[in-house]
């Protein structure tokens, strides 16, 4: 018998219903979330829903090499990014750059043969994986990770590069690239190239990494048969002009980090992705000299649901300077136009652009850009090809490839990237450079740490900072060098208390922020916990050493203690070392000392170093040294001991000189010394806070 359509269509329905009720809707893209897949495609795998899984995820979008990063303050991410477009530009790689706190790892073991795995690894404070990172290295780290198969070895299949950032001025320099590397190795992963070691101590990060990176890609490219090509200039990001939108539009960021406070909402939780624009109660100047700032501020987080513990430490979210945001304008020709507004949009499913948009050239230049930090070697290299004229195209490749002239041009003069432009081009435009260059080869402004200088037991709501202004006087330089956030929060200081010309001395800056969301006295921020903290029963003696604003933690620790002993408790002994240039210039809270001396009585000992005041300099390590009877009994009293401040040579100082304090009452070898000093680390009754 002959079907009728009729017949056909409901046959064909029934058909259809049945393969979907067997194939549970797989063929039909309705996955678990479908929610999940739709965001996955129409933002580039950047929103909320996107899978964990890092092998579908390279699959999807058709990469053969992932960069992951470990970061803290945005230089790994940096390095991953910058990886990621050399790749692709020189080696036709298909590249992606994940941050390893956003997969998983159990699944390791499946990593295709023919893809490569980059990591690109910060170590943090005591040999420390960043924040984001901590899940992975855990994971990997761990005797018997839980892979999904039972291969063997199980990381057979994972080709890897590594490379690390690390100072060596801290104990454990570059852990977390070695452990990890030496974790990959053991489970049979195969690196390729050498692990590679970047040192902020000495102040070689960026060149370090330029020289591990072209042998590893020399190798990389001879391991998967990649062939070299020329390397173009090929954006992430497109700009995209909204000319139906004004910088007064309400959907227009202009610097608001996020959605909430674009639409006036902002509410916790409060984090690194979600400043509280906090209002600064009290602010004042510390020091009794001219030249020189430190800020002692009082940030008030009552209105927040923000808390904090006694040693953590406060982030702020600085803005960058008018000046220097006018000079960036002004250089690529932008100035006219620095209030149209734009969107960004990524070009890479796995990219993400680093700020909201849409919004102005001004707002990501002020806000988003870290376009005061010094200038990257390579990131001339890639502009040279926009150069104004042939000459300077010339210089910038020669700037690019010339390690030494680099430095006596440019890195030694503290020039940033509008100035060095300017600099190399005689004041000529440079119009030609797409803007996504800029938002691809500079670092995300990033907030700044500081050393919660008040006890969350003394005043639970209100955070103090103690703050050293950064300004340097840079030979062959007529005006000096700024730290972007102290010159921020010394305006912020100006206006709070106002001073008479305050731009005379400082920098203008837009301190009323975004759409004038930070009027009054606002500065964006948040909290960071630290490991470091007081023992927990009051009555263990402690020793502080904090010079400088290194005593910014100290300060806390001895009003926590006087306000325990107020309260009765059994406090243990307290001994401050505090050192500064002279006492009637930089001794930090010297009359405060005072109080709580009255307070703890013989409990509490101040010890100072004053290393300009006679003929021979003296710093609180030498004064440690002359106390070593007492402090070798306070550590056999299990003393708990506490250092803050410069990480490159005192905090070094501090701890060879406990060695050999150790050694010499103990009448023991230097070696036991240091070994013992090693074993309080470990128990962590030595606790460290530098930077
Ligand atoms: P930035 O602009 O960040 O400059 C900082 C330095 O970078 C400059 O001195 C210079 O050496 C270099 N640099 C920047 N731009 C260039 C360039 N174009 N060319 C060459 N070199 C350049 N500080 C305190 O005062 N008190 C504290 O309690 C405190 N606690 C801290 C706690 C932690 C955990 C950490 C990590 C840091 C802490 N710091 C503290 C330091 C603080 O975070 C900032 O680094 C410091 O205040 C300088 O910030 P800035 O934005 O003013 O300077």
């Amino acid at each position: 018998a002959q079907l009728d359509t009729l017949d056909i269509v409901v046959l064909a329905i029934i058909l259809l219903g049945t393969a979907a009720y067997l194939t549970k809707g797989k063929v039909w893209g309705v996955t678990k979330d479908p929610y999940a897949a739709s965001m996955v495609n129409a933002n580039g795998g950047a929103k909320a829903g996107k899978t964990r899984n890092i092998i579908e995820k390279m699959e999807e979008s058709g990469k053969n090499c992932v960069i992951f990063y470990g970061s803290q303050t945005g230089t790994a991410e940096d390095y991953a990014s910058r990886l990621a477009k050399e790749g692709k530009s020189r080696f036709g790689l298909e590249t992606m750059v994940a941050d390893l706190e956003e997969y998983d790892y159990d699944n390791l073991d499946t990593f295709p043969e023919d893809k490569v795995a980059m990591f690109v690894l910060a170590t943090y404070g005591e040999g420390e994986p960043t924040d984001n990172a901590v899940d992975f290295y855990e994971f990997i780290t761990s005797e018997d990770p839980s892979f999904s198969n039972s291969n063997d070895p199980p990381l057979g299949n994972l080709t890897y590069v590594a490379f690390g950032l690390g100072n060596n001025t801290y104990e454990h320099y570059n852990s977390m690239v070695r452990n990890v590397d030496k974790a990959l190795e053991k489970f049979g992963a195969h690196r390729v190239g050498e692990a590679g070691e970047g040192d902020d101590g000495a102040g070689t990060m960026e060149e370090d990494f330029l020289a591990w990176k072209d042998p590893m890609w020399a190798a990389l490219a001879e391991k998967m048969n990649l062939e070299e090509r020329e390397a173009v200039y090929e954006p992430i990001f497109a700009i995209v002009d909204r000319d139906n939108l004004t910088k007064d539009s309400p959907e227009v960021y202009l610097g608001e980090p996020n959605k909430m406070h674009l639409e006036g909402s902002a509410r916790g939780p409060f984090n690194a992705h979600n400043p509280y624009i906090a209002p600064i109660a009290e602010s004042k100047e510390l020091f009794n000299v001219k030249d020189r700032n430190c800020l002692h501020l009082e940030v008030d987080i009552s209105a927040s649901n923000l808390s904090y513990q006694t040693g953590d430490h406060i982030a702020v979210w600085p803005t960058n300077p008018g000046q220097e945001v006018d000079e960036m304008l002004s250089i690529l020709d932008l100035k006219d136009k620095r209030d149209a507004v734009i969107s960004v949009k990524a070009l890479e499913p796995t990219a993400k652009v680093p700020f909201p948009t849409p919004t102005t050239y001004d707002a990501i230049i002020r806000y988003h850009l870290e376009i005061c930090a010094p200038v990257s070697r390579q990131f001339l290299g890639t502009l040279a090809a926009f150069a104004p004229d042939e000459s300077v195209k010339a210089e910038m490749v020669k700037l690019g490839s010339d390690k030494d002239y680099f430095h006596d041009k440019i890195s030694k003069n503290h020039y940033n990237i509008a100035r060095t432009l300017s600099v190399v081009s005689g004041g000529k435009k440079w119009d030609s450079i797409p803007f996504s260059a800029f938002i691809e080869g500079l670092n995300k402004l990033q907030p700044r740490y500081y050393s919660i200088s008040s006890s969350s037991l003394v005043q639970p709501k209100k955070i103090s900072v103690t703050a050293v202004v950064e300004s340097q006087l840079i030979p062959g330089r007529s005006d000096p060098f700024k730290g972007v956030a102290t010159n921020y929060l010394l305006a912020l200081k100006q206006k709070q208390n106002g001073d008479p010309n305050p731009e005379a001395f400082g920098l203008t800056y837009e301190l009323t922020g975004p759409r004038n969301k930070y009027d009054g006295v606002h500065v964006p921020v948040h909290v960071r916990h630290s490991n470091f903290k007081l023992p927990s029963d009051p009555s263990k003696p402690i020793i502080l050493i904090g010079p400088g604003t290194g005593v910014a933690p100290m300060r806390g620790f001895v009003q926590e203690r006087a306000k325990q002993a107020e309260s009765g408790e059994n406090v243990g002994k307290t001994i401050l070392f505090f050192g500064c240039r002279k006492r009637s210039e930089d001794f930090l809270y010297e009359s405060e000392w005072e109080e709580y001396k009255k307070v703890l009585g013989d409990k509490f000992e101040l010890v100072t170093a004053f290393s300009r005041e006679g003929a021979k300099k003296v710093y609180v390590q030498h004064r440690l040294k002359e106390k070593a009877k007492e402090i070798n009994e306070l550590l056999q009293q299990k003393a708990y001991i506490y250092v803050c401040g410069d990480a490159a040579n005192m905090a070094r100082e501090v701890n060879t000189v406990l060695g050999q304090i150790i050694a010499k009452e103990r009448d023991v070898p230097e070696s036991k010394g240091e070994e013992i000093v090693k074993n309080m680390r470990a128990a962590n009754q030595y606790q460290e806070d530098v930077w």
